[in-house]
């Protein structure tokens, strides 16, 4: 267990960790003091890792004594801290209510990236993935996310005068679809990129879709981060049986969003990124490939291939990396910039959603996926006998 624990569970105190600047002044406005005493508590939490208000010396010490009345830092708890042999770390992470989350660091030389979970869970029951195998919970608090930084950061030293920057990037890939808990989600990617907080510059945020075009659609009037489409199929057939949100809003629509937002940034020359997990026979054909190069010939997009991690209850397989060779040469050849997502933190299951212990399959879709091939298995069979 780590000594990180949560500070109290007073609800009648306000919790300031989730606010960002804006929300923290209205606070302190709102207890009858000046605004600028948010900048100086959002230092003190996110720069300098200080969440007793006691030891915050550039404020009063009648400030400090109403403070410990009226408000609070909360954490979640760390359940455990698992250290990978190649610098993976990933937290296993307990929030009000008894649920627990992940959050994986992933250290590439000079950069460090973190991988956040934005809801306990999640309901769009992707049929590859593991968290949505575990069905929907509930939304994190904007708390519950940055604390997630915060907790990471800590860990490594980052927060104090002079302590080493290991968190270079955030990405909102971890459990749940981050635009189904739009408010919270957008909130703690102020405080991640907010010089009085993180300071991570908005081409090292990313937020990651799996495809909730009318939020997405919205995502443009509250931050500039970075965009990542979880896409995985080429077309809508299969798209829609991968992942299922793909029925309301299908990959055209979806793109067409997609590029709405990269142009309204202010900035040129950004690329969405395109994930693309690839499964054995399922979704990594040659034709696959060229058809994907052809959807996205005039979007603009770097493609990141991932080989997908085999777990208990899933019955896909992992691409062979011949498949995987062929498919990341035909994108190339096609003008892409096509990367290959490494296997890191093997031994303490490091993929999103591969929590240690049980997971539940609420769903129950491996035992609809297994009856649906065996289902096509005879049919084949009743072919070549017939
Ligand atoms: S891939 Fe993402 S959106 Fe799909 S079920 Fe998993 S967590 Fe949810």
């Amino acid at each position: 267990m780590s000594d990180v624990q949560e500070v109290s569970t007073n609800p009648a105190k306000t919790n300031l960790l989730g606010l960002t600047q804006s929300k923290m002044e209205a606070f302190f406005e709102s207890i009858g003091e000046k605004r600028f005493r948010a900048q100086q508590v959002l230092k003190w939490v996110h720069q300098l890792g200080v969440v007793d208000f006691e030891q915050m010396s550039n404020i009063s010490k009648d400030l400090r004594h109403k403070l410990t009345q009226v408000a609070e830092i909360r954490f979640p708890t760390v359940e455990q801290q698992l250290d990978s042999v190649d610098g993976t770390r990933k937290f296993l992470i307990r929030v009000e209510g008894g649920s627990v989350i992940e959050t994986v660091f992933i250290p590439d030389g000079e950069r460090g990236t973190l991988c956040v979970s934005s809801q306990v869970g999640c309901s769009l029951d992707c049929s590859f993935c593991a968290t949505g195998k575990q069905g929907f919970n509930r939304d994190l608090t904007a708390a519950e996310i940055i604390g997630q930084v915060w907790i990471a950061a800590q860990s490594f030293g980052q927060l104090q005068v002079g302590g080493p920057r290991r968190i270079t990037n955030v990405v909102l890939m971890g459990m749940g679809e981050p635009l189904l808990n739009f408010d919270n989600v957008v909130d703690s990617m102020h405080l991640m990129m907010h010089d009085n907080c993180y300071g991570i510059s908005k081409r090292r945020v990313t937020l990651s879709t799996s495809g909730v075009v009318p939020a997405l659609d919205r995502l443009g009037e509250h931050t500039d981060a970075c965009l990542a489409i979880s896409l995985h199929a080429p077309n809508d057939a299969l798209r829609n049986e991968l992942v299922p949100i793909n029925k309301k809003y299908p990959i055209a629509m979806l793109l067409a969003s997609a590029k709405r937002y990269i142009d309204g940034l202010p900035d040129t020359h950004r690329k969405i990124t395109i994930e693309y997990t690839l499964m054995d026979h399922v979704n990594d054909r040659p034709e696959h490939a060229h058809e994907l190069a052809e959807l996205l010939k005039d979007v603009p997009v770097k493609i990141n291939l991932i080989p997908f991690n085999p777990f208990a209850q899933s019955d896909y397989k992992r691409v062979s990396n011949n498949s995987l060779r062929r498919f990341q040469n035909i994108l190339i050849d096609a003008g892409f910039v096509t990367t290959v997502r490494t296997t890191r933190g093997d031994d303490i299951d490091a993929a999103c959603g591969q929590l240690a212990g049980n997971i539940n399959d609420l769903t129950r879709r491996a035992e609809r996926y297994r009856n649906k091939h065996l289902a096509q298995q005879q049919e084949d069979a009743v072919r070549i006998i017939g």
